[in-house]
């Protein structure tokens, strides 16, 4: 894969991805001038998961108009204010507070973010997200915010898993939101990423989210 170039491997990519998915290239680490690349073959929805690196990037990136910048990591409520800004998908709601710091924010906002609730399917400490009856207990206060549009549901998988424990899983996630969907308008599933989203895209995912696959490994922090 490292001898590929981006363009071999972003049409051996798409020619695995139903149109009506969105393909969300997760740029963190990757220089200014590959995301360029990135954006004259066509791409245009880019993945941060840090609010300060993805500034620097808008910034640097400001003159091309049409790139939908998508927050995939944990928030912290001091940066809730410049994501709303930047960002106009968060996929990593993770928390009843943060949600309700977003809708707070957005009442003095004219165009609110779409955002989606980061669920853990499997119980584990080292991740952020909600767990299913963690969502489930929150959902009556979810459904009274009134300024934040919550229209989809994100996760990411626990290592370890083979390929058909990986679909099993993902299918629990559009399982869940069609539950919740008589208290929120879910339609957007952010499931995917380098290594397993074939097994996603099987689940019914909406959003795929890929980093290495298109621009090689990161370095090692
Ligand atoms: C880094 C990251 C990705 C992309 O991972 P790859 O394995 O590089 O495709 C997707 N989602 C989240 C939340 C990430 O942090």
């Amino acid at each position: 894969m490292s001898e590929d170039t981006l363009p071999q491997r972003l049409q051996a990519i798409q020619g695995r991805i139903p149109s009506p998915v969105r393909l969300v290239c997760v740029t963190k680490q990757v220089p200014i001038p590959v995301i360029r690349q990135a954006y004259a073959l066509g791409l245009r929805d880019f993945g941060e998961n840090r609010v300060q690196e993805a500034q620097v990037k808008a910034q640097a990136l400001a003159d091309l108009p049409d790139i939908t910048w998508h927050l995939i990591g944990h928030l912290q409520s001091n940066k809730a204010r410049a994501a709303l800004q930047l960002f106009p998908w968060i996929h990593s709601v993770d928390s009843l507070a943060i949600a309700q710091k977003l809708d707070q924010l957005n009442q003095t906002l004219a165009q609110p973010a779409q955002l989606l609730l980061q669920v853990k399917l499997r119980p584990d400490p080292q991740k952020y997200g909600w767990t299913v009856p963690e969502l489930h207990a929150a959902l009556p206060a979810l459904s009274q915010l009134q300024h934040v549009k919550i229209v989809g549901l994100m996760t990411i998988l626990p290592l370890g898993l083979s390929p058909g424990e990986r679909q099993h899983l993902f299918s629990e996630l559009p399982a869940l939101g069609a539950q919740l969907q008589p208290h929120l308008p879910l339609r957007e599933y952010s499931m995917g990423m380098s290594d397993d989203y074939p097994q996603a895209l099987a689940a019914g995912a909406t959003m795929i989210r890929l980093g290495r696959g298109l621009f090689g490994e990161r370095p090692l922090p």
